[in-house]
């Protein structure tokens, strides 16, 4: 394992069920909360963005906002939020997607993505993949390229990779 993900992995805590029985939160606030670590997430992160060929960052609510906007900072890019329906003013285009029990829906302003932009999507932890599969569908629609998906960490049992790597159809797909 190399320094930075010891690091990084270090500053996680997992939190026993949480928010409901059976759940294994990983929680990271104690990495933000460590300038070293965030710093060095941003960078890694950064690193990513730029070998990805990425014009423009998208953020998945919330903890995609929150590391997500300094990578796009530190790489030059823009920052596109995509947010839980109903939170953008603007005109959004929206994507349906079903979780374990019942069903949620991501939306993005319309006219932040265009032709010609390339995105790569940030957000912390890959669980079932779905919500990240449906911010590729998302991003598909409104017309940009995705150049892959960043995460800093993947919960491996619950197969997001493989779902997640037949909807980027070859685009990139890292895990710190
Ligand atoms: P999924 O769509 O199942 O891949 O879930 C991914 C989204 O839910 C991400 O935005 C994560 O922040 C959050 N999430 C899912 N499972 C966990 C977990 N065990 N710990 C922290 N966040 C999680």
């Amino acid at each position: 394992m190399t320094a930075v993900r010891e690091l990084l992995l270090s500053r996680i805590r997992d939190v026993a069920d949480y928010p409901e029985p059976g759940v294994m939160f990983k929680d990271i606030t104690p990495l933000l909360a460590d300038p070293e670590a965030f710093t060095a997430l941003t960078d890694a992160l950064a690193d990513i963005a730029v070998r990805s060929g990425a014009t423009k960052i998208v953020g998945l609510e919330a903890r995609g906002f929150i590391l997500g906007a300094p990578v796009a900072v530190r790489a030059g890019l823009g920052f596109i939020p995509v947010r839980k329906a109903g939170k953008l003013p603007g005109a959004t285009l929206s994507q349906a997607y079903d979780l374990e029990y019942g069903s949620a829906e991501i939306e993005v302003h319309a006219e932040d993505l265009n032709a010609g932009d390339r995105v790569l999507v940030i957000d912390d932890v890959l669980a079932t993949g779905g919500t990240a599969e449906a911010s590729v569908q998302l991003i598909r629609r409104a017309g940009a390229e995705v150049a892959g998906v960043a995460i800093l960490m993947e919960l491996g049992f619950l197969g997001g990779r493989q779902r997640l790597e037949s909807a980027l159809s070859g685009a990139l797909l890292e895990a710190l």
